[in-house]
């Protein structure tokens, strides 16, 4: 009820392209970022000025396109899938962002993040069940106060709900895992919100000199 009220008051998106991406993604169950999700994470970059993210799991390309349409940032993103990374590049070129958005079509557990270079966000959206080995994996690649989000840590609700299923039971008990994970990273100032599919911000904390 009250995410329907905000959804009528909350001004819609009308950029052609988002609105066609989303409701690709509607039809073909291709689990993008919620509203309330995307319009947290571009605010939080026009905030902080965040210039350099890296996005863990492209699919379609529809976060990337919309940090990019909304913010002067550059991305890198990585997206393993070779059907949702020819998807991605076909929408990133009809969009014209080419020169914003770099896709790697790689596993991002295979990928040397030290060719990466620096970047100001992090933006972990990719197997649910690897999320601790992506936030160790490429912490290394933040800037000093730098922060990373991690989406779908609620998982529409399933990590407060009893599951039959054990692979299902099994992912939703490594969320469980990675969220009790991220809050205890002493290097990090992290607090889980309950904005969209549930998602973490952590702030990189100040290297004592
Ligand atoms: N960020 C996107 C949605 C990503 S859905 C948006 O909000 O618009 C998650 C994607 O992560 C899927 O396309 C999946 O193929 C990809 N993925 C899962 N595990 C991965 C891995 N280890 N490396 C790279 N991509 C991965
Ligand atoms: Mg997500």
């Amino acid at each position: 009820m009250i995410k329907e009220y905000l959804e009528n008051i909350n001004i819609k998106e009308t950029n052609e392209q988002l609105v066609s991406l989303k409701s690709y993604a509607l039809t073909n169950n291709v689990p993008i970022i919620t509203d309330d999700g995307i319009a947290f994470i571009k605010q939080i970059i026009n905030i902080k000025g965040v210039k350099k993210v890296l996005e863990i799991g492209t699919a379609i390309g529809y976060s990337s396109i919309n940090m990019a349409l909304y913010s002067d940032c550059t991305i890198t993103t990585i997206e393993r899938d070779n059907e949702m990374y020819d998807k991605a590049i076909e929408n990133i070129k009809n969009g014209n962002l080419q020169d914003r958005i770099t896709v790697l079509n790689q596993d991002a557990l295979e990928v040397d993040e030290s060719t990466l270079g620096k970047f100001d966000l992090i933006f972990i959206d990719a197997a649910k069940a690897q999320s601790i080995k992506f936030f160790n994996k490429y912490k290394t690649c933040l800037n000093n106060q730098g922060l990373i989000i991690t989406d779908n840590l609620l998982f529409h609700d399933l990590v407060v709900t009893p599951i039959k299923d054990r692979n299902l039971k099994q992912l939703v008990r490594k969320i469980d895992t990675f969220n009790k994970f991220v809050v205890e990273q002493m290097d990090f100032d992290t607090y889980i919100y309950s904005i969209g599919d549930g998602m973490s911000l952590s702030i990189k904390k100040d290297v004592i000199k």
